[in-house]
């Protein structure tokens, strides 16, 4: 049976080029990168190219990045640390925040007693910003953590204004960059932005790799003690092979993304054009999104609602749940509850992913598949 995989959001396939390049340093570079003697240096060397080479790409300085063996890692760091270290009292988030995030806040709040607001959300699925700048007024040392590209929906958030808006009010802000890292330029020199986080897998590379970028003003406390190793911030033996893995996949992402931004564009418009002419009361959930995510409501029963992803499964085809009920969930998508009401939220809603490996008959057979149920 061909499989179909439309769940890019989730994770991704990793590049071939990246797996020969882990490969290589398991073999040959397996020093390591504390020992001072010629295995220990080379795979020291692996590390810094990486670090550097990433830096260039996202325009930052190389001491700024922080390995770590993933995002939910780096965001936990990042949002303890603002509040033990840097005594923040408040945080403002939303209530459409990943939950790396979002059980991140609330451990905070109750271990801290830190207050948390949380800004509105427009039924555009977009960050309300006038809420944002009226929480923003009240003056207590304050940290923002809004993501750029929501992982079910897709919007987008304006980094840049609300970065300004945070500078303006003193403000820390933390940005969840897990879905646009790789996808999408960034320039952190410029950026307004305290804190960014990543997963490798997410573009192309391995699971277990990520980083942490933390503007040099802003000092954080260890996550981990026992090493000098990403100066004294998290100790223990670094993965230079995930790190080599996670910095090769970001070279090709960027060297690639031109083409493939627009290549699968075309695949998302194709998609939506295919969904509409088949189910002409398809609805889109949430507006202007990110051009690799696409999540709609069908027009199905309730009742079809639990069988949409196991029957899609069942003929070989990879997509995400988008709302109650589905893969066994019985809790409504935390996201969706936000933009859709209780009547909308109960009947299906998926969560469909692109990568540059899809190609437009495997959407023909999404569709084919949908029509099946
Ligand atoms: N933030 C967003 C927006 C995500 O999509 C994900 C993963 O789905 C994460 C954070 C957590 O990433 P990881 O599980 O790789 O730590």
């Amino acid at each position: 049976m061909k499989k179909i995989y439309l769940d890019n959001a989730a994770t991704t396939s990793i590049r071939q080029e990246v797996i020969d390049e882990m490969i290589a340093v398991l073999q040959n570079d397996f020093g390591n990168p504390s020992s001072a003697h010629s295995y220990g240096r080379s795979a020291k060397t692996a590390l810094e190219t990486s670090r550097k080479s990433i830096a260039k790409m996202l325009g930052c300085a190389a001491q700024e990045l922080i390995f770590t063996s993933n995002a939910t890692e780096a965001t936990n760091w990042i949002l303890k640390s603002a509040v033990r270290d840097l005594k923040v009292e408040r945080i403002i988030t939303s209530k459409i925040e990943h939950h790396a995030t979002l059980y991140t806040v609330n451990y905070l709040q109750k271990m801290y007693g830190i207050d948390v607001d949380f800004v509105k959300i427009l039924p555009s699925g977009q960050i309300d910003i006038t809420h944002l700048v009226e929480l923003l007024s009240k003056k207590v040392k304050t940290l923002v953590t809004l993501m750029h590209v929501n992982n079910e929906i897709g919007t987008v958030l304006d980094i840049e204004k609300v970065g300004r808006i945070c500078e303006q009010h003193h403000a820390l802000f933390h940005c969840d960059t897990v879905q646009s890292v790789g996808k999408t330029e960034f320039n952190l020199n410029e950026l307004p932005v305290d804190f960014i986080v990543a997963s490798a897998h997410k573009f192309h590379g391995p699971k277990g790799a990520g980083f942490a970028f933390v503007k040099k003003t802003n000092v954080l406390q260890p996550m981990l003690y026992g090493g000098e190793q990403e100066k004294g911030l998290r100790a223990g033996t670094e993965a230079v092979h995930q790190v080599v893995g996670m910095s090769k996949a970001l070279e090709l992402s960027y060297e690639n993304l031109n083409k493939e931004r627009h290549y699968i564009s075309d695949l998302k418009d194709y998609c939506l054009e295919q969904l509409k002419a088949n189910f002409p009361e398809i609805r889109v959930n949430g507006e202007a999104t990110f051009y690799n995510i696409l999540n709609i409501l069908l027009p199905f029963s309730e009742e079809k609602t639990a069988m949409i992803l196991f029957n899609l499964d069942m003929k070989g085809i990879a997509v995400s749940r988008g709302s109650a009920c589905q893969s066994g969930s019985v809790k409504p998508s935390h996201v969706l509850a936000e933009i859709l009401p209780e009547d909308e939220l109960k009947k299906p809603s998926l969560r469909i992913s692109f990568g540059h490996n899809n190609t437009k008959s495997d959407i023909d057979e999404l569709i084919e598949g949908l029509k099946g149920i």
